[in-house]
């Protein structure tokens, strides 16, 4: 008779999905070559990492910004991320507005809380969305520290349809954009001008990121936010605002300072590109706006 192998070759070699260390996927890339994962549904066990940070008590915030109009959004963000964000851990809602008597009060489970942030606003939507890294960051030295272990940055204009869970939790991570998963570098939107600090040559870069998700632990968010800042500032007195605006210095940053997990475009999706068949979950969706009528006023 042959060699006995260890039991735990014998459960790699198993292919069973009922069997817990079965979690992979052969259609989508599931590590970068710097073995950070890449999360879609189906390579992970969500039982055993609720167990992991449930036991450290990990408190979890989520900013977002509802600067003008963008008010109207908050109801449905709030009553589906009660649905779906991070259910059974503490989480923290870090709304950002200049409306805080239009932030509707939302039913809470237990151990969340809402936290009102009023913050001035701007005549230009694109200011508006650059102007996020400056506040997170000058929060996140103020306030975040001490109250939450993860921030989670997402855009208001959406809405949780699926689970978004501490799977998404690491030191930095980033999203693919919807657009842009499955193209060629070439393709990427990134700043293409070199007297933009946003500036990324054409031989470099990862992924193509979207603005809309990111995160990490407060003070990797902290250092990530004060270097977007700071290079939009630099660029601002040159008269220059990169093609993307924040998302154009987010992926600068990334290149340079590359997460150590991504999550798919489960967890930013828009209908307009329709429903692959690669999509086992669609997590957090773009409602459509009327961009003209919204931006403005
Ligand atoms: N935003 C806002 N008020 C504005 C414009 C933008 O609060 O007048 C915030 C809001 O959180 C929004 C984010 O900035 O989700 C990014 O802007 P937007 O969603 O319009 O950009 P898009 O997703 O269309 O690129
Ligand atoms: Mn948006």
């Amino acid at each position: 008779s042959g060699r006995q192998l260890p039991p735990y070759f014998l459960l790699l070699q198993c292919d069973s999905k009922e069997n817990f260390l079965f979690h992979r996927r052969s259609d989508v890339l599931m590590m970068t070559p710097w073995f950070a994962p890449i999360v879609w549904e189906g390579t992970y066990n969500s039982e055993i990492l609720n167990e992991q940070f449930r036991r450290r008590n990990v408190t979890v915030g989520l900013t977002v910004f509802a600067i003008k109009k963008y008010t109207v959004f908050l109801n449905k963000f709030l009553e589906t991320a009660e649905t779906y964000f991070m259910v059974g851990h503490r989480v923290n809602y870090y709304i950002f507005t200049d409306r805080p008597e239009e932030v509707p009060k939302v039913p809470l489970k237990e151990g969340r809380n809402v936290v009102v942030l009023q913050v001035q606003n701007y005549p230009r939507w694109q200011e508006i969305s650059m102007r996020r890294m400056e506040l997170i960051n000058s929060f996140s030295q103020q306030r975040f520290i001490n109250e939450v272990s993860y921030l989670v940055c997402v855009d208001v204009d959406m809405r949780f349809n699926d689970q978004v869970g501490v799977e998404i939790l690491s030191n930095l991570f980033g999203t693919l954009h919807p657009h842009f998963y499955a193209a060629e570098r070439q393709s990427f939107t990134y700043e293409r001008r070199p007297a933009s600090q946003a500036y990324v040559p054409r031989d470099e870069g990862d992924f193509y990121y979207a603005g809309g998700f990111f995160g990490g632990t407060v003070m990797e968010v902290y250092k990530l936010t004060k270097k977007c800042h700071e290079a939009m500032m630099v660029d601002k007195a040159k008269g220059i605002e990169a093609i993307w605006q924040d998302e154009s210095y987010l992926n600068k940053y990334f290149v340079y300072y590359k997460p150590t997990k991504i999550l798919s475009p489960e967890y930013l999706w828009d209908d307009d590109l329709g429903r692959p068949e690669i999509l086992k979950k669609i997590r957090f969706l773009a409602l459509p706006k009327n961009h003209a009528a919204i931006r403005n006023k």
